[in-house]
């Protein structure tokens, strides 16, 4: 690959936003980086510059048939004002699952992992240092080719681009209230549930809305076949603590496997906590519900890290779960993912990489 990352920085920087306006994904920092596709040639043209507006052709198939997907993690700026990323090898591995997917070119992950360095040192001080806050860092892959014919694209564009987010939980952690969807579904064996791409989340919107409006904040996804078996909440995967154990539904091709779920169920193991990956029904967690036995629940996503979820409403049937109290095990799991990832904790696992002191 002709992997020259050429540079052009901005001359007219942004104002930056107050620790207090920061919000989730509404500032973008001064540059991005983008490299383009083509059939026959490959990746190419690499390069960081000033953020600014893309221009498509009207016909390009991403806006037609949806050939895009994208990834989403953080840095963070520790204490003694050094600059980490969490497990981004992670991401660029799953980006790459995604593309296959959806018939869409790898990436060279090594390359953009160094891109990706290169810009967030750029932009260090966009990073805000404020308790909670990070950068986001969403990369995302699209088919550009003018063409309305139903086939994979020729050319692609891939992009990176960065927002300085505020604290998820600002006022402390809130539990959460579920809707337990059993109209719409999310994903199916055999789609495209397991792969970050955007036509996932447009589908997903409707449910999210009816739920809303009936005093829900996200939607519980029950398996497309024998709408059963729970797989992910909101945009989150999710545990169950019952009875001492957690359970947490096994992968199954339609659940997108989050870097947070493995970082949850290695932390789990490691304090020697039960962790059974499983088809989970909504009968067998009733049961445990009615039996007292479920104890804590939780969903997890690079955006708020750990989510508990305080009620379930299933079929009418409204389970509340730990007084709506965020549990003590989940309340661990944050701690100790945030301190990791803030730098505050030991990383014994090796998930920080660093991006500049
Ligand atoms: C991104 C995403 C997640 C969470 O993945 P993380 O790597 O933990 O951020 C879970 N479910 C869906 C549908 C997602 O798109």
């Amino acid at each position: 690959m002709e992997c020259q990352l050429t540079i052009t920085l901005a001359e007219q920087k942004k104002e930056k936003p107050s620790a207090d306006k920061l919000g989730f994904g509404v500032h973008f920092t001064d540059h991005m980086f983008t490299m383009d596709y083509t059939e026959g040639k490959g990746w190419h043209d690499p390069q960081i510059v000033p953020y600014s507006p893309l221009t498509l052709d009207p016909a390009a198939m991403v806006f037609h048939y949806g050939q895009a997907v994208f990834e989403g993690l953080k840095a963070y700026r520790n204490q003694e004002d050094s600059v980490w990323l969490f497990r981004p090898d992670q991401n660029f591995k799953r980006m790459n699952r995604s593309l296959s997917r959806l018939s869409m070119p790898l990436i060279d992950e090594e390359f953009v992992l160094e891109a990706l360095k290169k810009l967030v040192a750029i932009e260090k001080e966009w990073i805000p240092t404020e308790s909670g806050t990070s950068l986001y860092i969403r990369p995302f892959v699209i088919a550009t080719e003018a063409c309305f014919g139903v086939r994979a694209s020729h050319t692609y564009k891939f992009v990176i681009l960065l927002s300085p987010v505020g604290a998820y939980y600002s006022g402390g952690m809130k539990p959460v209230k579920i809707y337990v969807e059993n109209n719409y579904v999310r994903a199916v064996r055999g789609g495209t549930g397991n792969a970050k791409t955007a036509g996932n989340y447009a589908g997903s919107l409707k449910a999210q809305e009816e739920a809303k409006e009936k005093g829900y904040e996200q939607v519980l996804w029950l398996d497309g076949i024998e709408n059963k078996y729970v797989e992910e909440v909101g945009s989150m995967n999710v545990f169950f603590k019952v009875k001492g154990e957690v359970w947490v539904p096994a992968l199954n091709g339609s659940i997108l496997e989050g870097i947070t779920r493995d970082s949850t169920i290695h932390l789990l193991k490691d304090w020697g906590v039960p962790v059974v990956e499983k088809r989970v029904s909504m009968e067998d967690l009733y049961e445990a519900y009615t039996k007292g036995e479920l104890e804590e629940a939780f969903g997890t996503g690079t955006a708020a890290v750990i989510s508990p979820i305080g009620e379930m409403s299933w079929n009418g049937l409204r389970m509340v779960i730990n007084k709506e109290e965020t549990g003590p095990l989940t309340t661990k799991l944050y701690d100790t993912m945030t301190g990791i990832q803030y730098g505050q904790l030991e990383d014994k696992f090796g998930w920080s990489v660093k991006v500049t002191e």
